[in-house]
């Protein structure tokens, strides 16, 4: 196939992809109840290597620190690994995992490399088209898995990691999940900083096939060096991978924290909005034929407050005023029993149907409240 062509049609499956995403995610968009834990690599596919150790093996083990730490503490999260022992799975199949478990959050946890031994530290990537070179070669390493997989061109729409049109294509996608994917990378490097304390490279972007179909926030992480003698021996040790899971997991945490208290921001702005009113108005007259407004009887009362109403035995009923409150509809009151001095206060609800005037300052009195 033509590259022109392969980046037509990938960017086609893209915006499928999109569109049959984008109704079924959205339920209760703020609720973080299942997470998917992605370690990287696996069997056949060691990931970096250096003489202390391989990709592979660390990031299970900070992947099964991190389960530990959420099932111990947060028994509402279902988390799910997509491997839990020295397995090879591919690409497409993480991401599917989360799709198929409908998935609040992903997280895909990595080991970085680099030719020179110099540099540390830890950087979170979201979705999106690399700003460096150094950014797009992180992304190149881990794509390249694929070319270990059999038949990768015909999973991957014809996605070829070599090839220099395979990363623009990214720009193509426009991740629904950006703003939450973002939240939870900062927090996870907010959390490597403080918690675990680890130099801090940053939140990144760059294009990253694991994350490319997962319908949900989605990151993945680049957990230390690996070529970095110093941070191998801490990543490698039992030690580091718990600290890096735990600084993980306090990230996990405030981010469920977060978009649970929007969620319920979200709510009360929906209940307000439907906040149950009420209106006052004080019953004068009834009577079994209609009062011409202008007729003595009425001569004194301001024409624009009066307001009628038919009801079933073929009377009409007469009120005056208009008023959210029971102190103001009392002020009015007490102009009006001047002429009429049986009027009285009647209240409505919302829908306009009657009710008492107890029921009506207990609605008031719910709606001042908010
Ligand atoms: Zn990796």
């Amino acid at each position: 196939m033509k590259p022109k062509n392969t980046l037509l049609i990938l960017g086609l499956s893209l915006m499928f992809a999109l569109l049959s995403f984008g109704s079924s995610a959205q339920e209760d968009m703020y609720a973080v109840k299942t997470v998917v834990i992605d370690p990287g690599h696996g069997g056949k596919d060691p990931g970096a290597m250096s003489k202390y150790g391989r990709e592979k093996d660390i990031v299970l083990g900070i992947a099964k620190y991190l389960k530990k730490f959420i099932n111990d503490s947060l028994p509402d999260v279902k988390v799910i690994l997509t491997r839990d022992k020295d397995v090879f799975v591919e690409l497409y199949r993480r991401g599917e995992i989360a799709n198929q478990n409908k998935a609040d959050l992903f997280i895909s946890i990595h080991i970085n490399s680099n030719p020179s031994t110099k540099p540390y530290g830890t950087e979170t990537y979201v979705m999106g088209l690399h700003k460096t070179k150094q950014n797009l070669e992180v992304a190149k390493k881990e794509n390249q898995v694929i070319l270990k997989e059999i038949d990768y061109k015909k999973k991957y729409d014809g996605f070829d990691p070599n090839s220099p049109e395979a990363s623009i294509i990214f720009t193509l996608f426009q991740n629904a999940y950006l703003d939450q994917s973002l939240k939870i990378a900062s927090l996870v490097q907010k959390n490597f900083k403080n918690t675990a304390h680890r130099l801090d490279r940053g939140v990144k972007q760059a294009g990253f096939l694991v994350l490319w179909k997962t319908a949900m926030p989605s990151i993945l992480i680049e957990a230390g060096f690996i070529s970095n003698p110093t941070e191998a021996k801490y990543i490698t040790s039992s030690k580091g991978q718990k600290e890096l899971a735990y600084a993980i997991f306090k990230a996990f945490k405030e981010y469920k924290e977060e978009m649970e208290a929007e969620g319920r921001k979200a709510k009360g702005f929906e209940a307000n909005s439907e906040k149950p009113t009420v209106l006052y108005k004080i019953q004068f007259l009834t009577s079994s034929k209609p009062v011409d407004y202008d007729s003595p009887e009425l001569k004194n009362l301001n024409k624009s407050l009066i307001s009628t109403e038919k009801i079933k035995n073929g009377m009409y009923k007469y009120y005056y005023g208009y008023a959210k409150t029971f102190r103001e509809i009392s002020a009015l009151s007490k102009d009006i029993k001047k002429n009429f001095k049986d009027a009285f206060i009647v209240a409505f609800d919302s829908s306009g149907n009657r009710i008492s005037l107890r029921e009506a300052k207990k609605i008031e009195k719910k709606s001042n409240k908010k």
